[in-house]
């Protein structure tokens, strides 16, 4: 019997050619949690924790793997992929886990993003003493370069960048349109943090259109209001956020209009955004419609696939997250109105990978997406797997599951064979089914080939026995109820 550790160091070793000849966010993905079980015969025995990995590394990488493997075991002819949940186990010692993995791999630094900051703005020409005025914090995050650049998007990022390298200068004011989540803010942003960068003594204030509004009126309250024209005086980069609330809002209207000229005539750069563009309006005085529409008008549009594929892959980077391909492609795929849909579901899928650790799959990202009311057609998934995984369903359906999970086939599940491998697997199927689906014990027998009631309720005590000492079935559990959209 060789032990433990021959296999793992084997393993290392195969693991290491594999990441000479694979991209390394595939050996991340299928290879986290992989072991090699047993060597007899010739047959390589691979265990890896889920059924998906399963599949995708006997359908993809088996040759691969019995190239390297034969030059460290020479007699290796044949290779094997079996599931084992306990391998996704923190302690399952077998395993090579991720952060081992991760030394395989070319090291890219991932960078972090420093925190949001707070710039305190002090005027110093208010005169009344208490003009210190703070801007609504420029949030770091927002920068130019990690803004994607697609063609729908291209003329919005060219006149921001130009703005931000001659702030005050062609562009003014910069007036950025489009719908929901689609960049907007994060531009807006971007070019104060631009600015700041290049012109590090320049005072950038970022403002949205409800707190300009909120200001005016406490500033009316507390009598102030000569204070406040004087406030902004100062400022370099005035960046106003969602102008159109301030539609019928006449006395904001007033006050916004006297800053603005104020401003524009000191040659200081405003940049500003709305849902519309500057002719539609509707609400607002003509004077300052036709001011918003003197500088650059560019509107954001929901960028195109390939774009919305870079926005994702950058945003897993930014977080030090790897996902699958696919799961990305069927993310992109799925989102058609704006980047911060697009982001919730990616969020969705990076906590499943954090929290679980384990890999999202389109299925179990499509069950979320459903959840989300984003039913419908979903691309890259067929409409009977979506429904297989989301309506919580028939036991027939549980026990195809667990036939599947183990590579048992479904007669022998619900048949009288007391063989060890499908013991459990039929113990398991029957407990999932009076746990998740409730149903009754009579019936789960009636599916098991007219099993007795009291079968049926042994079967499940023994598991629930069993699931409080035997970790492998706790893995299989986890990833059986994964499975089923849980
Ligand atoms: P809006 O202000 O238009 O409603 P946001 O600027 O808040 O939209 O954008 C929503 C989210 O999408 C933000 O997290 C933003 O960073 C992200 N986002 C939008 N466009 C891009 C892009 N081209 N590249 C990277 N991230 C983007
Ligand atoms: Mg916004």
């Amino acid at each position: 019997m060789i032990s433990n550790s021959v296999y793992k160091e084997l393993w290392r070793k195969i693991l290491q050619g594999l990441a000479e000849a694979l991209p390394a966010n595939q050996v991340i993905t299928w290879f986290s949690n992989s072991a090699v079980l047993s060597i007899n015969d010739g047959v390589f025995n691979l265990g890896v924790p889920t059924s998906f990995a399963r599949d995708w590394i006997a359908n993809r990488y088996v040759e691969k793997i019995l190239d390297i493997a034969k030059k460290y075991a020479p007699d290796v002819q044949k290779l094997e992929v079996v599931i084992d949940g306990a391998l996704a186990d923190p302690a399952d010692g077998r395993a090579v886990k991720i952060d081992e993995l991760q030394n395989f791999l070319p090291q890219k630094k991932i960078r972090k993003l420093p925190n949001k900051q707070e710039i305190k703005i002090v005027t110093n020409n208010g005169g009344s003493g208490n003009g210190a005025i703070f801007s609504r914090a420029l949030n770091p995050k927002y920068t130019l370069d990690n803004f994607i650049v697609g063609k729908d998007n291209r003329l919005a990022h060219a006149a921001s960048m130009a703005v931000s390298n001659r702030p005050g200068s062609e562009y003014n004011p910069l007036f950025i349109y489009g719908g929901v989540g689609l960049g907007k803010t994060h531009l807006l942003q971007a070019v104060g943090n631009e600015i700041l960068k290049n012109f590090p003594d320049k005072i950038v204030v970022y403002i949205t259109s409800e707190q300009f509004m909120n200001e005016i009126v406490a500033a009316i309250q507390k009598f102030q209001a000569r204070e406040f024209k004087l406030k902004y005086r100062s400022v370099d980069c005035f960046i106003v956020d969602d102008i159109q609330f301030i539609a019928q809002k006449d006395r904001t209207q007033e006050e916004f209009f006297h800053t603005f000229n104020e401003l524009y005539h000191n040659g200081r750069q405003i940049i500003l955004s709305s849902d519309r563009p500057p002719k539609e309006l509707a609400g607002i005085d003509d004077r300052l419609k036709s001011r918003f529409g003197s500088g650059m008008v560019v509107e954001v549009y929901f960028p195109d696939y390939e774009t919305r594929i870079a926005i994702l892959q950058r945003k897993c980077q930014e977080q030090g997250v790897i996902l699958p391909s696919e799961v990305i492609e069927f993310i992109a795929s799925n989102s058609h109105e704006s980047i911060r849909e697009l982001e919730g579901i990616l969020t969705q899928a990076i906590a499943e990978t954090k929290l679980e650790n384990s890999t999202p799959t389109i299925r179990s990202l499509a069950a979320r997406l459903f959840k989300m009311n984003k039913n419908g057609n979903l691309v890259g998934i067929s409409a009977e797997e979506v429904s297989r995984k989301l309506t919580v369903r028939t036991p027939e359906d549980v026990i195809q599951l667990v036939a599947g999970y183990f590579r048992i086939p479904s007669h022998e599940i619900i048949g009288q064979i007391r063989r060890k491998e499908v013991l459990i697997p039929r113990q398991l199927a029957m407990y999932l089914i009076y746990e998740i689906l409730h149903s009754s014990l009579d019936s789960i027998g009636h599916y098991f080939g007219g099993k007795n009631h009291t079968t049926v309720l042994h079967a499940c005590n023994k598991i629930r026995i069993e699931l409080q000492s035997d970790k492998k079935l706790v893995a299989d559990m986890h990833a059986l109820k994964k499975e089923m959209g849980l």
